[in-house]
C-alpha cells in the first residue's frame, strides 16, 4: 500500500520551481520522477505539460497532501505570482507573456526555455523561477550569462527524464549541467539594470532593484514587452544598434520570433538594445526611433502606456498600404456580347487585350 505522504518530505529551496522540487523528491526516494509521481498520483499527467507555468488545482492539492506543504507554499513554486504581477488580462495566442516556452511534445522539450546558471546548480540551488522569465539572461550573483542547453550535447534540460537520479545531469548525454562552463560575452551594465527592473516588476528581489527604477521611463511590464517585440524586427534591430553605437548583430540573430521563443543569446542582445535605447530618456529614444526609421505602424496592435506611449505618438504615422482592386471579371457588357455572338466576342476581346498590352 502507498502511504499518504512521501517518506522524504523535502523543503523547497529558495525560489525553486515546482518541476525541480518534484524531481528532487523523486530522486531522494531513489526513483525516476515520472514513475514515482505516477505511483502517488496515477491519474495526473504531470510531465506532458508545463507544470511551472500553469497547474490544475488538483495537482496543487495533491502536492500539498503528499509533501506536507501548505497551499500558498506550493502555489509559490509555480510562476503564477510572477505572471499575475507582470501582465494583467493579456491574451496573446500561443504564449504566456514573459514565460519562456518549453515546447513540450509528449514528455520531451523541444524549446530551450529552461535556462540555468551552472554555478548556482553546482551549489545545489535547484532550477529556480527567474530562469524561466524571458527578460532574464544572466545570473547576477555569478555575473555570467545563463545557459539554455547542455554544455556537452546541446539538449534542453529535462531533469524529469533523467535516468541518473541527479537534478544537474543531462537527460541525453548524462553529462553534468553544473560543469564549469565559459560565460558568453557580457551584456552592458544597462542590460543588467533592465533585468533587475523587470525582476522587481515581477515581484522578485524588489528591494535590490529600487536604485534602477528611476533610470528608466515609467511604464508597465506589458509596455516593455511591446518594445522588445518592435525591436525584434531584424531590420529595426540592426539599425537601432547602429544608431546607439552598439556592436552589430552576429549571424543567426536576424530572426523574427516572439520573445518567449528566443534563445538566451538573442534575448541578451535584444535586452541590451532596448536598455541602451531607453537610457538618457527621452533623447536617445527619439534619435534611435528616427534613425531606425520607426513609425507608429511598428507598434500597431501592441500595448503601450505611460510616457513611452506619448513618445510613440510623436513618431510619423507610417504609410497606409492602399490597395486598388480591379475586377478580374469581364464587365457586364462583355458578358452580354459573349451570349449574343461568340465569334465576334472572341475577336473583340482579343483586340482589347492586345491593346491593353501595348
Ligand atoms: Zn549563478
Ligand atoms: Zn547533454
Amino acid at each position: 500500500m502507498i502511504p499518504a505522504r512521501w517518506a522524504f518530505r523535502l523543503r523547497p529551496r529558495p525560489e525553486e520551481l515546482l518541476s525541480s522540487y518534484l524531481c528532487r523528491v523523486a530522486f531522494a526516494h531513489g526513483s525516476q520522477p515520472y514513475r514515482f509521481h505516477r505511483l502517488y498520483w496515477p491519474r495526473m499527467e504531470l510531465w506532458t505539460r508545463d507544470i511551472d507555468r500553469g497547474v490544475p488545482l488538483a495537482v496543487l492539492a495533491a502536492a500539498c497532501k503528499t509533501s506536507g506543504l501548505s497551499l500558498p507554499e506550493v502555489t509559490d513554486l509555480t510562476l503564477a505570482p510572477e505572471q499575475a504581477a507582470l501582465v494583467k488580462n493579456a491574451s496573446i495566442p500561443g504564449v504566456t507573456p514573459f514565460v519562456l516556452s518549453l515546447g513540450i511534445y509528449h514528455r520531451a522539450r523541444q524549446h530551450h526555455g529552461q535556462q540555468f546558471c551552472p554555478d548556482c546548480l553546482a551549489e545545489g540551488s535547484g532550477f529556480i523561477k527567474r530562469w524561466r522569465l524571458a527578460f532574464v539572461f544572466g545570473c547576477e550573483r555569478h555575473r555570467r550569462v545563463l545557459l539554455d542547453a547542455c554544455p556537452h550535447c546541446g539538449a534542453p534540460p529535462a531533469p524529469h527524464r533523467n535516468l541518473i537520479p541527479r537534478l544537474e545531469a543531462c537527460e541525453r548525454c548524462h553529462g553534468l549541467l553544473s560543469a564549469p562552463a565559459e560565460t558568453a560575452a557580457q551584456p552592458s551594465a544597462s542590460a543588467w539594470a533592465l533585468q533587475r527592473l523587470l525582476l522587481s516588476a515581477a515581484g522578485v528581489r524588489a528591494s535590490e532593484a529600487r536604485q534602477d527604477v528611476d533610470a528608466y521611463p515609467q511604464g508597465s511590464a506589458a509596455t516593455y514587452r511591446s518594445l522588445f517585440s518592435a525591436v525584434g524586427d531584424p531590420r529595426i534591430h540592426a539599425r537601432l544598434r547602429a544608431s546607439l553605437g552598439l556592436p552589430g548583430l552576429p549571424e543567426g540573430s536576424l530572426e523574427r520570433r516572439r520573445l518567449e521563443h528566443r534563445r538566451v543569446e538573442q534575448r541578451a542582445l535584444l535586452i541590451e538594445t532596448v536598455a541602451a535605447w531607453l537610457s538618457n530618456w527621452p533623447e536617445a529614444f527619439r534619435v534611435g526611433a528616427q534613425e531606425s526609421r520607426m513609425t507608429q505602424r511598428v507598434f500597431a496592435r501592441l500595448h503601450l502606456d505611460g510616457v513611452v506611449a506619448a513618445e510613440i505618438a510623436r513618431l510619423p504615422s507610417g504609410q497606409q498600404r492602399t490597395r486598388v482592386t480591379r475586377s478580374a471579371r469581364p464587365a457586364a457588357a462583355w458578358q452580354r456580347r459573349k451570349r449574343e455572338k461568340l465569334e465576334a466576342y472572341r475577336e473583340r476581346r482579343a483586340r482589347a487585350l492586345l491593346k491593353s498590352l501595348t
